[in-house]
Order: C-alpha cells, then sequence, then structure tokens
C-alpha cells in the first residue's frame, strides 16, 4: 500500500499559508479547518516549513504577548520530513514513530501532492483490519 493509494480517497488539499504570514493567519486556518499543521511555502510555491498546533504553544510559552503579529517562519520547523508518492504506509508510519511527528507531506519532486496525517495512517489501518476480518468470516462461514 503506498501512499498514493490513500491520496486517492482522500485527495490532495493541502493547507498552507506563505512565509510572510503572521502566526494569527495560521491559528484562524488551524481553527477554521480544524486541522493540526499547515504548511509554509514561499513566493515560488516550495515548502519551506511546517507549523504545528504544538510550535504554538511552544512559542506562545517563550513570547507571551505579541506572538500572533510574528512570522510564521519564525516558529515553524525548516528541516520538513517528506516522502515520495511512492513511499508505503509502513515507511510513514516509521518517520511518524521515530521523529515523533503526526504529519508527512508527500512530494513529487518538491511539488507538494497531499499530506498524511496520523489519522488517515490509523483509519486507514482500521479499515484494513475490519476487511480482513470481513474475509476470513466469510472464508470460515463458506
Ligand atoms: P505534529 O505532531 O505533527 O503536530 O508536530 C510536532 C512537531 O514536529 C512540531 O514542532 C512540528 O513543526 C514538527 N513536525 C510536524 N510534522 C513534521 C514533518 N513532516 N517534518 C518535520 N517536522 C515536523
Amino acid at each position: 500500500m503506498s501512499v498514493q493509494d490513500i491520496l486517492r480517497n482522500k485527495g490532495n488539499k493541502v493547507f498552507s499559508v506563505s512565509d510572510k504570514s503572521k502566526i494569527r493567519e495560521a491559528i484562524a486556518m488551524l481553527n477554521e479547518h480544524n486541522i493540526g499543521v499547515v504548511l509554509v511555502m514561499n513566493k515560488s510555491d516550495k515548502l519551506v516549513g511546517i507549523l504545528s498546533e504544538r510550535d504554538i504553544i511552544r512559542r506562545s510559552l517563550t513570547q507571551e504577548t505579541g506572538f500572533r503579529d510574528e512570522l510564521v517562519s519564525k516558529s515553524m520547523t525548516k528541516n520538513v520530513l517528506t516522502v515520495p508518492p511512492t513511499a508505503t504506509l509502513d515507511q510513514v508510519m516509521e518517520i511518524m514513530t521515530n521523529s515523533r511527528i503526526r504529519h508527512v507531506p508527500i512530494l513529487d519532486g518538491d511539488k507538494v501532492v497531499g499530506l498524511i496525517s496520523i489519522g488517515d495512517v490509523v483509519k486507514k489501518k482500521i479499515a484494513d483490519t475490519e476487511q480482513e476480518a470481513a474475509a476470513l468470516r466469510d472464508y470460515i462461514s463458506s
């Protein structure tokens, strides 16, 4: 199972902000779409960072007032771990587990073509388990 198969169901929509955006715009996007991260893109539409709700919480502790008016680039993670569309779900799970992250962008070359969250992984694993159980039930009863 490649991440491309998951994207086929989920779609390619990824929420992103420009690296010139302020934290308050990112917070509004996270809240409006009920998501945990936004990707940060430069003016050439290249991925330059990822900003998670955790980064915002961390920044709000070190900079109690005024942090909402800072640029996202100040709080984002710049070294983004990504996978190509051909990566397997197991590879994504390994990255998430080893690096303790819940989101992995999918890059085709340098173009963002999707994002897999830990929620997508769990959903797929549950669907697979249910399918296996149904196949076993069919096998036993036939
Ligand atoms: P998350 O668990 O994904 O909400 O993010 C936890 C921390 O890891 C935050 O500091 C994020 O900026 C960072 N992070 C999230 N996803 C990635 C990623 N794919 N590559 C690198 N850092 C990430």
